[in-house]
């Protein structure tokens, strides 16, 4: 995967230390996460809470950084403000507000990522573009979240050429937002097993890896 990673990045004349591989461990047990922890893999994607909380207990001397990548209900936002680094999935402010009530009862500052609907698939989730700005503006109001850029799934694409025109928007929506909050957002997650050279050489800075490093879900079989 470091090798891949380092042609995408070379292709565009990026370095490839510039990328974070996040592992997407869901449905995996924590024993691949321990494995791939050892491999030197430092930061990890989980879709559920309860799934989470279930494995974490058994990873208690691994040192990484767990993302929330999944859809995050309001109620379950306690816990997840919890268990995680950072909330990567934030798509409106009521779940904002909620991530904000959490952390700060907890006196911690949350890192948070939004993750932006590009096409027009109604069931995703994701902030429309159109939602894009009152949202980022409400959480850099918001003192215990700490926004750090955007983060988007696009629809399937067998080619994955064809989700090219959508890592490049999310990248454009990135410097346009940037500008006008006047403040740097640094991280843009784009990118997962099939796509992610494409998401490199359009500038991602975190690719989200399941399937290409711990091999097919038991879902897709
Ligand atoms: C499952 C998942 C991934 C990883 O998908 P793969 O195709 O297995 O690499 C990345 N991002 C999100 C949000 C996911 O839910």
């Amino acid at each position: 995967m470091r090798g891949r990673i380092a042609r995408a990045a070379g292709k565009v004349r990026r370095e490839p230390d510039e990328i974070t591989l996040v592992g997407v461990s869901k449905t995996f047990p924590a024993g691949a996460i321990r494995e791939a922890y050892a491999a030197g893999l430092r930061h990890f994607g989980e879709n559920r809470i309860q799934e989470w909380e279930s494995k974490r207990a058994e990873l208690a001397d691994v040192q990484a950084k767990l993302h929330f990548i999944g859809h995050l209900q309001s109620n379950k936002s306690r816990r997840a403000a919890h268990l995680f680094d950072r909330v990567d999935s934030v798509d409106r402010v009521g779940l904002a507000r909620k991530l904000h009530s959490a952390a700060s009862d907890e006196e911690k500052r949350l890192s948070v990522l939004i993750e932006v609907r590009l096409g027009d698939e109604p069931t995703k989730s994701g902030a429309h573009e159109s939602d894009l700005l009152p949202l980022a503006e409400e959480i850099i109001r918001l003192p215990c979240l700490h926004l750090l850029g955007l983060m988007t799934v696009p629809p399937y694409f067998d080619d994955p050429e064809q989700a090219r025109p959508h890592f490049r928007r999310l990248r454009e929506l990135r410097e346009g937002l940037s500008l006008k909050l006047g403040s740097p957002l640094p991280v843009l997650s784009m990118g997962m097993s099939h796509d992610f050279e494409v998401a490199v050489e359009e500038g991602a800075t975190e690719i989200r890896v399941g399937t290409g490093i711990f091999g097919r879900r038991d879902s897709q079989q």
